[in-house]
């Protein structure tokens, strides 16, 4: 597939980039062999070219989603956790479950969760996937790239894992056997030789990423773990301060906050991405603002298990590369990054807002500006693909990957917009996705992925939920 085409005639197109290149002047977009050659108005078909007609559409760069679990698609809206907080809602949802995994079942929960991405508009998956025992009977990283690469969509393995038994679980009947640390670090190592890729454009790529820094670990090994992780040139990645617990057990443990210990130990810098950061003091912000930490930010997540709401606008101008993740589905209840950005388009304001206090000792009404859709849409897309190394991925101009969404804003809800262009983040909901394009590929067509067969998924998913409650 040569991937030439011609896009014509778009409403609005948005970039990707921040500041005042975060709109287009464009309304056609000319891709050959999957990267953007031409941004214009007026632009002709040429030879070999498919022309896709965006009139009365927006375009924007296709999602980059940082932090995600695609095994819990299959545990969504669990009634034991529906309401508890991180700590007992992982004991009674993803620990309770996660022995019922086998291929066949992590195979059909990826599926999930990408078509559910993709239906949203995104583009590149990062799965920070941690079910990893000694001398499984299947290799969970291959499966998930193997998902991933017949979808189409770019895709990032957050190599997730466990040294040592956390606290948590020690008490559990099903503690999950952890992996010895060469154990883990000889399949990083194999993972990476296999599916990591450097730019420009790569497809595939791999991180080191102890599910939890401080706890999966053993903290004399961190160190070691980071600098086998940077003499391998691939990223790392980690949960992260997520709820006060975090801070608790650091001071307890350690004596110090969870950023201070991970700066002690190696883990800060721009090739570190850390998911949540919910709870962190002034002092922890300054060192990830410092050292250009990545934040994997996961508001609808951190709102479903009441974390508290983290302070991301902050965190960008103290310097750190703040990104969007959707987390998995066992605390959000979809994988859907539409939502994921009007969510956060929202709650930063709200945030701002509830702090506001009336004059003369306070400011009086301020926050609305706390995060404007230019700068979600930025996060989520530009941000994300830098922060993971996806180097020519994420904007939307000139010599990047053509990666993008093509959304057509023909229902009621985005009616009487004056502003088309901000509608998918600010209208919310869900717009008729026209096109999906990766590499210039298109992924979907008319809200559809080509060639699957919903109903049978449906009923796959179905049954096997019905399985599920039934083994637990
Ligand atoms: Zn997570």
């Amino acid at each position: 597939m040569t991937n030439n085409v011609l896009i014509k005639n778009a409403h609005a197109i948005l970039t990707g980039k921040s500041g005042t290149d975060a709109r287009s002047k464009a309304s056609d977009i000319r891709i050959k062999q999957g990267v953007i050659t031409e941004m214009g108005n007026g632009l002709t078909q040429q030879d070999g070219e498919r022309v896709l007609d965006a009139r009365d559409c927006v375009i924007y760069p296709g999602w980059v989603n940082t932090h995600h679990h695609l095994f819990q698609s299959l545990l969504k809206g669990v009634p034991s956790g529906i309401n508890q907080t991180l700590s007992p809602w992982l004991q009674s949802v993803p620990y309770l479950y996660r022995h019922s995994f086998n291929e066949e079942r992590l195979r059909l929960a990826a599926r999930i969760g990408m078509i559910e991405l993709m239906l949203s508009g995104c583009t590149t998956i990062a799965d920070h996937h941690y079910i990893y025992t000694p001398g499984m009977a299947y290799d969970p990283s291959a499966v998930l790239f193997d998902e991933a690469e017949a979808l189409g969509v770019r895709f990032m393995l957050l190599r997730g894992g466990a040294t040592v038994t956390r606290k948590l679980e020690t008490n559990a009947s099903n503690q999950a056997q952890p992996e010895t640390l060469d154990g883990m670090l000889a399949d990083v190592e194999r993972t990476a030789a296999r599916f990591h890729q450097n730019g420009p454009r790569p497809r595939t790529r791999v991180a080191m990423a102890p599910t939890t820094a401080t706890v999966s670990v053993r903290p004399e090994d961190l160190k070691y773990i980071a600098r086998i992780a940077r003499g391998m040139g691939i990223p790392m990645h980690t949960h992260m301060s997520e709820s006060v617990s975090y801070m608790e057990y650091c001071r307890e443990k350690f004596g110090c906050l969870p950023i201070e210990f991970l700066a002690e130990h190696e883990w800060i810098g721009p090739d570190v991405s850390l998911a949540h950061l919910t709870h962190l003091t002034d002092t922890e912000m300054q060192i990830l603002g410092k050292s250009g930490t990545g934040m994997a930010h996961c508001p609808q997540s951190n709102a479903r298990l009441a974390d508290g709401i983290a302070n991301a606008p902050m965190l960008e101008k103290l310097g750190a590369m703040v990104t969007l993740g959707v987390d998995g589905a066992a605390s959000n209840e979809a994988a859907d990054m539409l939502s994921e950005v009007h969510f956060c388009w929202l709650v930063h304001r709200a945030k701002a807002g509830a702090a506001t206090r009336p004059r003369p000792e306070g400011e009086g009404e301020a926050g609305a500006d706390s995060a404007t859709a230019e700068q979600v849409i930025h996060w989520a897309t530009a941000n994300g693909a830098k922060m993971l190394g996806f180097e020519g991925v994420g904007t939307l101009e000139v010599g990047q990957a053509a990666d993008l969404a093509v959304y057509d804003l023909d229902a009621p809800r985005y009616f009487g917009l004056h502003d088309m262009a901000i509608g998918p983040v600010a209208s919310g909901g869900r717009p008729r996705l026209k096109w999906l394009l990766v590499d210039g590929a298109i992924v979907v067509e008319d809200d559809a992925i080509p060639g699957l067969d919903m109903a049978a998924l449906r009923a796959e998913a179905r049954a096997d939920v019905l399985r599920l409650i039934s083994d637990v």
